[in-house]
């Protein structure tokens, strides 16, 4: 079966779907719509009157066909499936601005498997042995609030949401006519979450980052993985929350 789907995806030289006037779906792996590599997170790409931004690099195994060369990759956190591509993007486009939340950073930028959890990944079975996460050291801090202007009314915020793993951004995208969220491994359709036996997860910061993106005003929803959402989506949002208010955790997808 994978080669036959490389066969379809082979010919297209660059398979990518478009979801808003604003954003393309340029790879997806085996928890999403396998456009690419099976390992590979959502990867989008934003595009606004002037630049245009890629919303996490998927694991590196995929080269992205893209027309044009991005300004800027935003990571969400440092996982192999959404950051393991960075070196590679980030030596095709040397101008690229490669961004993650602080405590991601050196892991990023040194490769670090034990600070992604990577070492975890690997005895789970979830990445091959030999499957080697490339250091990025151009990666540079984002901070919780700073936004990425694409031109034309296009805006990207990003939104702290420690939880998954320590340095988790999500990035809220406001353009004159809808509002969206890319909500990497944070929050999913129907309210679920991510939560996983590893270093940095942590439950009470978990419950805030969700209490926090319910007072976004979103029409989209764009998670790391699964489906997306294209209108109403305020309600993905509002179930998470509302089972963090009776005292629970929402339903994991992991
Ligand atoms: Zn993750």
């Amino acid at each position: 079966m994978s080669d036959r789907r490389a066969g379809i995806a082979a010919g297209t030289g660059g398979d990518v779907v478009r979801l808003t006037e604003h954003v393309t779906l340029v790879a997806s792996g085996a928890d999403g719509f396998d456009l690419s590599d099976p390992l590979d997170c959502h990867v989008y790409l934003v595009r606004g009157g002037r630049h245009s931004a890629l919303i996490d690099a998927g694991a590196g195994r995929t080269t992205l066909g893209l027309a044009e060369p991005p300004g800027h990759l935003l990571l969400t956190h440092g996982h192999a499936d959404h950051a393991g591509g960075a070196a590679a993007l980030a030596e095709r486009w040397p101008g690229l601005r490669v961004l993650a939340g602080a405590e991601a950073v050196p892991w990023i930028a040194a490769g670090d498997e034990r600070g992604i959890s990577l070492d975890r990944g690997k005895a789970a079975g979830a990445y091959p042995d030999d499957y080697a996460f490339a250091p990025c050291p151009t990666v540079a801090a984002i901070g919780d609030g700073e936004e990425i202007d694409l031109g034309g009314g296009v805006v990207l915020r990003a939104v702290a949401t420690p939880g998954h793993a320590d340095g988790h951004m999500c990035y809220h995208l406001r353009t004159p006519g809808y509002r969206a969220l890319f909500s990497g491994d944070c929050l999913f359709t129907g309210g679920r979450i991510s939560l996983q036996n590893l270093h940095d997860c942590r439950v009470p910061a978990y419950a805030a980052s969700l209490a926090t993106l319910a007072t976004l005003d979103v029409d989209a929803l764009f998670p790391g993985h699964h489906e997306v959402s294209l209108a109403r989506a305020g309600r993905h949002l509002a179930a998470a929350r509302d089972t963090v208010a009776r005292g629970l955790m929402p339903r994991s997808t992991t």
